[in-house]
């Protein structure tokens, strides 16, 4: 599969330091960042700071030290801001939006943490 990953996109432009970010983890490969426009209490993005345009893309082509630290990046996202359930917390929904269908504003991948309040069912 060819990727074509556009460099201009806004998460680039966070990883190359010219727009700020509220960071809550940030490691080697990946960091993790409050969204702009909370849609719950707890609205952080994860992403990888490598050139990936969306999950498949990321799940394929990344190292396998790149995969690890993101989730675990992810989980310690889940731990400091209280709304894993293995920590007390009420629990959170992981949502990664891919291309046209699946309404991805932003070309590189990202994971958005949804939580502090009840999300409500999702899937019928
Ligand atoms: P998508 O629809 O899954 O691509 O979501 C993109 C997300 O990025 C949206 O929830 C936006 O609110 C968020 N976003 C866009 N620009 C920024 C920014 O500069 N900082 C933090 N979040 C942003």
């Amino acid at each position: 599969m060819a990727w074509t990953y556009d460099p201009t996109n806004i998460f680039a432009r966070i990883l190359r330091g010219e727009i700020p970010n509220k960071t809550v983890v940030e490691t080697e490969h990946t960091l993790a960042f409050h969204d702009i426009y909370p849609q719950a209490p707890v609205h952080v993005l994860v992403i990888p700071k490598g050139p990936y345009v969306c999950f498949d893309h990321f799940a394929a082509e990344a190292s396998d030290a790149e995969i690890a630290d993101f989730h675990r990046v992810a989980a310690r996202v889940c731990a400091e801001t209280g709304v894993s359930p293995g920590a007390d917390g009420h629990g959170y929904r992981t949502i990664s939006n891919a291309g046209m269908n699946g309404v991805q504003e932003v070309p590189h991948y990202h994971l958005h943490i949804l939580g502090g309040r009840m999300l409500g069912r999702m899937l019928q």
